[in-house]
Parts: structure tokens; C-alpha cells; sequence
């Protein structure tokens, strides 16, 4: 397969004019293609046009900027496979789940070219009956993207279809790994929306990322990544007072208590943990589970870990495909062995698997603690640890020890249990018997070192905008209120 190799910059389709990289396919290991990152110049020309064209894109009237955005659907819809498959070279995850992400990417650019119609405003109460108060919710201006590599298509439209879809103009930057599908997306742009609405830019983080979010044209930030980038790029952003929305890693807990079915929990936690191998930023990371159902729970979970099929990801019957790299394989077994060392039990996988590529089974560890760094770091791989509990107050106080707020997931049949965990945990989604899933609908986004951001729902209009205040004196009387006062 052979794919474009352009980013976007004012309407125009340019190869890079920077520094050369490489994209590996995660399925085999070799480069899949040589690219070049965006030069200075051309990140500056990608701000600049993003700036000249956010005026008429806001004040392009409504009906017209949601055409446009469903034309974008229209025409990712049309080139669905190629998107998909450029998806699968770059992340390795199956082209069966990657189309799925194609039909969320044009369902998100459907609902917010729709959406848009629902932002309204408020008329606050005034001072006096000669004055209008009138609360707008405006667009911030020119909002950089950047993204990471485990969802390199949505969550791009996470950010670009709201951002779009209220009146600001974007600069994306995918991570360097998995800038293939962008290329792809940068021809749909292209020929969908006026010269400077979306810009696209390829490159590493610390040289283009960084220009991107200190560039003066650029007036607000979205980002998906690390906690540790996204500190550093919090602390950036506050220097230039810059507003920033960041989304960031996660330690998700589940609890499985003693009235939750042991079959259906172990088939739901182990998809929750194993899903893209594991690389999901709400994969499930840590299992706290009551201690008269723990065996049960434990053999049936082997059992579903057993029946994945782990393979390439061109194949139909495939379920998971490789790690992202090397590198992260590694410092995931790394994690595997010292959990071990400490007095884990591997009682499935746990090994990488003798292939090209960088597979890995997925593993499940029994016998952990509370100290070992598989239950408190992000682990990032397919790795589920199981842990007993005695009672529900050990159960919340072990969810809750954690640094982290980004998703939790709860199975029971006990409404009251469901309660205290929304209030305890502080988490942005809280599952209920259920693995983790996404409603488009609702919102995304977490807190405390998962960062602070909603992505998503009606809330995503909202992060995309911010409140301006017009002040009309209406009155007869031409002077200014106060004069009237005195
Ligand atoms: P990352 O290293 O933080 O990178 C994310 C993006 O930021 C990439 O485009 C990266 O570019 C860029 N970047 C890196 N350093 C930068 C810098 N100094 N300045 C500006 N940009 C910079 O994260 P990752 O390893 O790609 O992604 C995995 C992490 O993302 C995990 O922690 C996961 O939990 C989190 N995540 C969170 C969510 C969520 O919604 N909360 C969703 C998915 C993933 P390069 O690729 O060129 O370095």
C-alpha cells in the first residue's frame, strides 16, 4: 500500500522541509515509510494561515459551517479503507477495529457540524432596564492539536470536530510514530474547507510539539498524552497564559464485588485490560476483587486471556495486535519481572511472543500488593493484576490510592455500592458492569494527574469556547448608566 506522504498548510499539500524519520509498522518491525518532519518555517506558516483564516471561518453563518463539516464525514466515509489501513500500519491494531474508528470519526464530525446549532448563549440580568447583558460563548481562536500514537484518528477528531465546529481554526501534530493517517486526512481537509482552517504539521515533540504551543499565533491548547508532557506543557502554556485542556494517563481500577456474576466480570475486566494490547489510556490496570469469588474470578479470567487471538492485524480473526514498539514492550516486561521478583504469580502470558513485530501475550498477575509498581504506575501493555479484598471499605480505600482520576469501573448489583463509588472515586467515567466503552454523547476527560480537559458530548462545545460578555445600553437616554445614577 502506498500512501501520501503531505501535510497541510494554508490550502496546500507540501512535503516536510525539516529533519528525516522513520515509521515503523509495529507488525513487523521494519520502516513502513521515510518521512521529513515539518521545518520552522513551515510550523510558522501553519500557525500564521490558521490565524488569517479563523475571522471569516466564525463568522461563516452557521448553516454553511456545518456543511462543511459534513462534507469532511462525506469524504472520510468514501476513503474509509484507506484511512483504516493506514491506521493498522501505524499502530498495529486491527483493521477490523480500526474501520469501527473510521464510523466514529464520521459519526464525531456528523454530530458536531449538528451540534454547533445547540450552542446558545444567556441574557444576564442587568443593572438597569435600559441595558442588554448578553453572555456569548466565543471561540477561543487557533487551537493546536497534539496527539498521541495509540489513537492517532480519534482522538484527533475528538479535538478538531468541536474546535471546528464553534468557529476556531487548528494546527495538528500527531505523534511522530503515527503521522500516516493524518497524511490521509490532510487531502480530505484539503479539498473540504477553506485555505488555513485545519493545518497539519509531523515532527517530535520536543522541537515541533514545543514551537507549536509556544507560537504566539497559537491561543490555545489540546492535548493527549503523558502526565509528564502534559505537565510540562501545562507550565508553558500557564507562562504565556495560554489556556490549555489536557488529557493524560491513567491507573483505572475495577472492583468486582461478591454479588457480581464471576463469569461476566472476568470477560468484561479482561477486555477492558487487553484491548490495543493493553495501550488504551482507560484500560483497566489494576482488579480489586472480594475474596470469596477470587478463584473463580482468577480462572475465568485465564480463561478469556487464553482464547484472545493475538496475530496480524490484516487478519480478519484477529483480536489484538502488537505493542506500539519495542521500547514499551520491554519496560512492560520489565514491570512483569519485578512484580514477579516481589512475590507475583504470572498465571497467563507473560511473555513477548517469538515473532517479528512486537507482540506480547497478555498477561494476567495474581499474589500482588498494594507496593508493587504494576498497581500504582501506568503500565500501558497488556497486563491485568488481580488483587483480594475483604470488604467494600478496603475495596474504595485501594481504588482511591492513586495519583490518577481518569476512569473507574465498578461490577455489582448493589445501586447503593454504585453510589459510593461515584463519590469516592475521583474519576472522570465511572463504569458500571460494563468494560470500557466510549459514548460520543457523553463527556471524556479526567482528573487530578489524569489531567483536566472534557473532551466530547455537549461538554466539548463548552471547552472549545469561552464566555464573552456584551454590554448594550439601549436606553433612550444616550448617557452612560452611571451618569444617570449621579
Ligand atoms: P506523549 O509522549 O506525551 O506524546 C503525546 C504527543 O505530544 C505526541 O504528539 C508527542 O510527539 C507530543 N510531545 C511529546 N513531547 C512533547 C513536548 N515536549 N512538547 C510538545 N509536544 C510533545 O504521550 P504518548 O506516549 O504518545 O501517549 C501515551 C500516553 O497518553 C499515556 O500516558 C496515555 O495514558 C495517554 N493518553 C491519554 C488519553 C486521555 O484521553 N486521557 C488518551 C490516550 C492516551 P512525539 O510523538 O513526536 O514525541
Amino acid at each position: 500500500m502506498s500512501l501520501p506522504d503531505h501535510l497541510l498548510i494554508d490550502g496546500e499539500l507540501v512535503t516536510g522541509g525539516g529533519p528525516e524519520f522513520n515509521v515503523v509498522d509495529p507488525a513487523n518491525g521494519e520502516t513502513f515509510a521515510a518521512l521529513r518532519s515539518s521545518s520552522e518555517i513551515q510550523l510558522a506558516r501553519a500557525t500564521a494561515a490558521a490565524r488569517r483564516a479563523q475571522p471569516a471561518w466564525h463568522a461563516l453563518a452557521q448553516p454553511e459551517r456545518s456543511r462543511a463539516l459534513h462534507d469532511v464525514a462525506d469524504r472520510i466515509r468514501v476513503e474509509g479503507e484507506q484511512i483504516a489501513e493506514a491506521l493498522t500500519h501505524e499502530t498495529g491494531r486491527p483493521l477490523t477495529r480500526n474501520r469501527l474508528y473510521v464510523d466514529m470519526a464520521v459519526d464525531l464530525f456528523r454530530m458536531y457540524a449538528e451540534l454547533t446549532r445547540a450552542l446558545g448563549g444567556r441574557v444576564a440580568p442587568s443593572n438597569d432596564p435600559g441595558q442588554l447583558s448578553l453572555v456569548l460563548r466565543a471561540p477561543y481562536g487557533v487551537v493546536g492539536c497534539l496527539v498521541p500514537w495509540n489513537y492517532p484518528l480519534l482522538l484527533m477528531v475528538f479535538k478538531v470536530a468541536p474546535a471546528l465546529a464553534v468557529g476556531n481554526t487548528v494546527v495538528i501534530k500527531p505523534a511522530s510514530e503515527t503521522p500516516l493517517s493524518l497524511m490521509v486526512l490532510s487531502e480530505i481537509f484539503a479539498t473540504t474547507l477553506p485555505p488555513g482552517v485545519v493545518n497539519t504539521v509531523i515532527g517530535s515533540g520536543q522541537t515541533v510539539g514545543e514551537g507549536l504551543v509556544t507560537d504566539p499565533a497559537v491561543d490555545m491548547i489540546a492535548f493527549t498524552g503523558s502526565t509528564e508532557v502534559g505537565r510540562r506543557l501545562g507550565v508553558l502554556c500557564a507562562e504565556a497564559t495560554k489556556p490549555s485542556h489536557l488529557e493524560l494517563g491513567g491507573k483505572d481500577p475495577a472492583i468486582v464485588f461478591a454479588d457480581a456474576d464471576p463469569a461476566i466480570a472476568a470477560e468484561a475486566v479482561a477486555w477492558a485490560s487487553f484491548l490495543n494490547a493493553g495501550q488504551v489510556c482507560t484500560s483497566t490496570e489494576r482488579v480489586y476483587v472480594h475474596e470469596s469469588i477470587h478463584d473463580q474470578f482468577v480462572d475465568a479470567v485465564v480463561g478469556v486471556t487464553g482464547s484472545i487471538r493475538v496475530g496480524d492485524p490484516f487478519e480478519e480473526s484477529t483480536q489484538v495486535g502488537p505493542m506500539r514498539s519495542d521500547g514499551r514492550r520491554r519496560k512492560v516486561l520489565g514491570e512483569i519481572e519485578a512484580a514477579g521478583s516481589a512475590g507475583a504469580r504470572v498465571v497467563a502470558g507473560g511473555s513477548a511472543i517469538d515473532r517479528p513485530g512486537f507482540f506480547m501475550e497478555p498477561t494476567v498477575l495474581v499474589g500482588v500488593n498494594h507496593e508493587m509498581g504494576v498497581m500504582r504506575e501506568e503500565t500501558f501493555g497488556p497486563v491485568l493484576p488481580i488483587m483480594a479484598f475483604s470488604s467494600d471499605d478496603e475495596a474504595f480505600a485501594l481504588a482511591a490510592d492513586t495519583p490518577y482520576g481518569l476512569g473507574a469501573s465498578v461490577y455489582t448489583e448493589t445501586p447503593a455500592r454504585v453510589e459510593r463509588a461515584y463519590r469516592e472515586l475521583n474519576v472522570g467515567t465511572l463504569w458500571v458492569n460494563d468494560p470500557v466503552v466510549d459514548n460520543l454523547a457523553a463527556p471524556f476527560g479526567g482528573n487530578r494527574a489524569s489531567g483536566d480537559a472534557r473532551e466530547l458530548g455537549l461538554e466539548a462545545l463548552e471547552s472549545f469556547t469561552t464566555a464573552r460578555h456584551v454590554h448594550w445600553n439601549l436606553a433612550q437616554d444616550p448617557k452612560p448608566w452611571w451618569f444617570r445614577q449621579t
